[in-house]
């Protein structure tokens, strides 16, 4: 099983006092026992403290906020380099938000955070399956979606989608002739022997 980053018991406390344990609320879970796992600091991401403390008292009432604060704050380690594209991933996504509200913000960090994962995206941000993932950006970030038009798996699309903002070319001139080509494309599934982590 690939190591996924995420403090498993943080993700489960946050679900279990979430207000709804929804498709909207796992991702956001995720992210936040994703961050802990890493030992990301929130600080560096740009993640204000007070903005933090709205998400928890809104999404997971039931938690308590000064331990979760504490699992979230301990000694951060050395910003890792990947983590650096973070706030990239971020503002691309708020580009195209259908409303720029602080649920779709936390949403658009989520997926961020989740994309330093190392499976399918929808498995980095706890979803059942690929197609509640496309339901959920198509809802908070429809634009993108509709970009979307090969359907190119999420988080490769998410990367091209920076890459062709700063006029980085891919390896190859044609995804067809690629030899990327089944990382980029393809089904989004996980084999059956093999658990979401
Ligand atoms: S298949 Fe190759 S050319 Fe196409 S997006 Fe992926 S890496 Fe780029």
């Amino acid at each position: 099983m690939a190591a996924c980053g995420l403090d498993e018991k943080l993700f489960t406390y946050l679900l279990e006092r979430a207000a709804a344990p929804d498709e909207a609320t796992r991702p956001l879970a995720a992210m936040l026992a994703r961050a802990a796992g890493m030992r990301l600091s929130l600080e560096r991401l740009g993640w204000p403290r007070a903005a933090l403390d709205r998400l928890l008292a809104r999404c997971f009432p039931g938690a308590a906020a000064a331990s979760l604060r504490t699992a979230l704050e301990h000694a951060p380690r050395e910003f890792p380099r990947e983590a650096e594209e973070i706030p990239d991933l971020v503002v691309l996504l708020l580009e195209h938000a259908a409303v720029r509200d602080e649920t779709t913000l936390w949403l658009a960090r989520a997926v961020a955070l989740a994309c330093l994962g190392e499976q399918h995206l929808w498995q980095d941000m706890r979803l059942p399956h690929r197609a509640a993932l496309t339901t959920l950006l198509g809802q908070y970030f429809p634009s993108l979606v509709r970009r979307n038009t090969q359907d190119m798996k999420w988080k490769r699309f998410l990367y091209k989608q920076l890459c062709e903002k700063e006029a980085i070319a891919c390896r190859a001139p044609q995804c067809t002739a690629c030899e990327d080509y089944r990382d980029c494309f393809g089904p989004e599934t996980v084999p059956e022997s093999v658990g979401v982590c």
